[in-house]
């Protein structure tokens, strides 16, 4: 027997971990503001409540991903929650979270706050790598870790309810900053007789192969050690950032993307040890 399970939202999103549900055999109940994107999972086996009430009645598994924490406190509201294990996978901030699931622990339901690391085509296809952060309580995560796994892989990062957000928004970040840097490297070679495509691999295989300098970063962040096995010594480092600078001026490139971190690198040097790696930035921005 599968678990049953209730999903509120058939956006993008939300269709797609219906779907994977569905496929996997679960009995599946479905609310969506808009009824008429219900449709096509009631042609696959699907039953589609009329209001979110009846839909969180139906099982003890509710899982929730709409657009965001505004949309889900709207639908929910004078919905009856005791005894639930309510599943939010709707984007939020960790605070939001934290607040969500305080708000469901006053409703009498557990609470589980999920960030999905997948676009909509990776949901149901393991080989696609996608995954989901979850955070909140332990005893709703052990006991739906089969269901929750059907859409996605599972990684659970703690009992605090905004770790899940957390990590996904730092990866997040993390992805924003290397999209800006490849920005910046195709506008470096965009007027040349330098075809993209035949760019794109070399760029691809160097962020791949320079990724794993943040398990060195990690490590001296735990000893700290800023100076430990460092390969490119932060003083060499600025040194170089006229190179970056006077190649953008001369490709006609702004480097309003480069000159933020090239500034934190600078004023790290000049209150702190030239030897050390780029580690000590990260102590610039939390403080
Ligand atoms: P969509 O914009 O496709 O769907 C939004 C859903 O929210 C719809 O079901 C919509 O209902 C519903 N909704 C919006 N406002 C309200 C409201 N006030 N009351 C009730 N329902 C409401 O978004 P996605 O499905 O793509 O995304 C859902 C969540 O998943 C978001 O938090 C998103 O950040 C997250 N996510 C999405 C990813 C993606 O690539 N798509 C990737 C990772 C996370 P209606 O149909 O009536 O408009």
């Amino acid at each position: 027997e599968k678990t049953p399970v209730t999903l509120l939202g058939l956006g993008v999103m939300g269709t797609a971990l219906a779907r994977a549900w569905l496929t996997a055999g679960h009995p599946l109940t479905v609310w969506n503001r808009t009824p008429a994107r219900a449709a096509s999972l009631v042609a696959e086996g699907g039953r589609a409540a009329d209001s979110a009430a009846e839909a969180v009645a139906a099982s003890e598994l509710v899982v929730v991903c709409l657009l965001d924490d505004a949309s889900v406190g709207e639908a929910l509201t004078g919905v009856d929650l005791a005894g639930k294990d309510l599943v939010n996978l709707t984007t939020s901030t960790p605070a939001q979270a934290r607040v969500r699931a305080e708000w469901a622990g006053g409703r009498g339901a557990r609470y589980l706050d999920g960030g999905i690391m997948a676009v909509p085509p990776m949901i149901g296809v393991p080989e696609a790598g996608g995954y989901v952060f979850y955070s909140g309580s332990a005893e709703l995560f052990e006991r739906h870790r089969d269901t929750l796994a059907v859409p996605a892989a599972t990684t659970y990062v703690g009992e605090d309810a905004g770790f899940a957000a957390l990590h996904d928004v730092a990866l997040l970040s993390a992805m924003y900053g290397m999209f800006a840097g490849a920005a910046h490297a195709f506008a470096l070679i965009r007027r040349e007789d330098i075809d993209p495509v035949a760019f794109a691999p070399l760029l691809a295989d160097w962020l791949a192969a320079m990724a794993p300098a943040v398990h060195r970063t990690a490590g001296q962040l735990r000893s700290g050690d800023y100076t430990k096995d460092v390969v490119s010594p932060l003083a060499m480092q600025v040194a170089g950032t006229p190179t970056f600078l006077s190649t953008a001026r001369q490709q006609g490139v702004s480097a309003e993307l480069l000159t933020p971190y090239f500034a934190l690198m600078r004023r790290r040097l000049s209150e702190g040890d030239g030897a050390e790696d780029l580690t000590g930035v990260i102590d610039l921005l939390a403080r």
